[in-house]
């Protein structure tokens, strides 16, 4: 622990332990509070949720212009509590609202108490960019969710974390040799760190030198270094847990994971512009929302919640966000919703991330649905490295693919029928062959992607 040494005069070894800093036993704080609430019942965090929320609406219809009309109904005096009824009747934020709204989203007037606000910017993976500002308490609750996930997973705090992905600012302070620790209070074994878009090759044989406990990357990053392992026998012999991020996990490379190196992957839910929204069960592959810190809600087709099994758009609210509120925010990602945890935390239930709706397949008929296509299920016909298939037309898909040497004419025909029987439509697929397939901006990869307009 970090923090103010208080002089101290102990006998015979025996002495205080240091004190805490501020901001530590703020978290500290926090983290006792949440060791309760996660066992909240769904209707007591609810209640909690719509307290916080009125407080919320309240601020921004006073001091974001942006709200100032768009939120009356909800906040004119009268109006009573909040209740959820009412809170589904405000108006959807969509991603071009922000962008069209520039500064109008940002209060005028952010409460001291929520300390320095900074601009955070979404990687632009998706077109244009948005940029929000952050609190210190927004990122108080993001550093006690990122302590919770260590808890929850039982995480070795004196272990080594590999830390492979875009270089980010915390690879920077590394390097020069500051803030090496992976967690937050406790004080922690090294992060190393190494770069996603140098070759898998390479990634592989510095984590054998490394050999770290814990590896954190992307899903499609972690699926190439499990071929490539699988293939040369290179692998991290004391590897304890695959940590992934940022992109869609197939549950293909949870079994791979396993098969490979006999380890579990653990997943998380997050986005730039509101933090961190869901965190893999301690007991199970799905997700709780993080409902201390976020309200998320799916909806169906008719803008009404989905149940579980259902599939719908995620629509995202940050409870402490007073310096960008955004409202009722749709993140662009689908999710469907599951039963309550049999673990006994009350925090709701994801059973699955399913990515964006360019991600989804369009038929001649105009219907939609999700492709299930694993690259390395196409390794099992030819030496395939890398695929991507990207939708052109409802009628034409390109099949990009980087191999290990040019295929035989029998191969691409066996190629054809796998990736069909995926599709379960007679697409007409173009074969298209590349030194690499590149990853966007911000470090995201993606197995499908339809520019068909939807
Ligand atoms: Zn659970």
């Amino acid at each position: 622990m970090t923090g103010i040494r208080i002089p101290s005069t102990g006998h015979d070894g025996i002495a205080w332990p240091a004190l805490p800093s501020p901001a530590d036993a703020a978290l500290l704080a926090l983290m006792y509070q949440f060791e309760r609430s996660e066992w909240w019942s769904p209707e007591t965090l609810l209640a909690a949720q719509l307290g916080q929320l009125e407080g919320l609406l309240a601020h921004a219809a006073r001091t974001v212009p942006f709200y100032r009309e768009r939120l009356q109904a909800a906040v004119e005096p009268g109006a009573g509590r909040l209740t959820l009824k009412t809170w589904r009747q405000l108006p959807i934020l969509g991603r071009q609202d922000i962008q069209e709204a520039g500064a109008a989203l940002t209060s005028s007037d952010i409460p001291p108490a929520h300390g320095s606000a900074r601009d955070v910017s979404t990687s632009g993976s998706t077109g244009r960019p948005i940029t929000v500002k952050t609190t210190e308490i927004t990122r108080l609750f993001n550093r006690a969710i990122n302590l919770r996930y260590h808890l929850w997973h039982d995480r070795d705090f004196s272990a080594t974390t590999a830390i492979i992905r875009i270089p980010d600012g915390n690879a920077a302070r590394a390097a020069a040799g500051k803030d090496t620790g992976w967690a937050y209070v406790y004080p922690s074994g090294p992060t190393l760190f190494f770069d996603v878009t140098k070759p898998v090759s390479e990634q592989l044989a510095w984590l054998e030198r490394q050999n770290p406990d814990y590896l954190v990357t992307y899903p499609s990053n972690l699926a190439a270094l499990l071929r490539l392992s699988r293939e040369t026998g290179v692998r991290p012999a004391g590897l304890r847990e695959a940590i992934t991020l940022s992109e869609v996990l197939d549950p293909a490379v949870r079994a791979a994971c396993r098969r490979v190196w006999d380890v579990p992957v653990t997943d998380s839910y997050s986005a730039q512009e509101c933090g961190m929204i869901a965190l893999q069960c301690p007991e199970h592959p799905h997700y709780h929302v993080q409902g201390e810190s976020v309200l998320v809600e799916v909806l169906g087709s008719d803008d009404a919640p989905c149940g579980p099994g259902e599939t719908g758009r995620v629509v995202v609210t940050n409870l402490h966000d007073f310096a960008t509120p955004l409202i009722r925010y749709e993140i662009g990602d689908y999710a469907e919703v599951g039963e309550a945890c049999s673990c006994g935390r009350g925090l709701a239930v994801l059973n699955r991330i399913l990515g964006r709706v360019r991600n989804m397949a369009i038929l001649p008929s105009g219907e939609t649905f999700w492709p299930r296509f694993y690259s390395d299920d196409l390794a099992k016909v030819a030496p395939v490295r890398q695929a991507q298939l990207v939708q052109r037309s409802v009628h034409d898909i390109d099949v990009r693919l980087v191999v290990a040497r040019p295929l035989t004419a029998e191969e691409e025909e066996r190629l054809n029928s796998v990736i069909l029987e995926y599709l379960g439509h007679p697409f007409t697929l173009g074969f298209t062959y590349m030194d690499e397939i590149p990853r966007s901006a911000g470090g995201k990869y993606e197995d499908f992607v339809s520019l068909v307009e939807q």
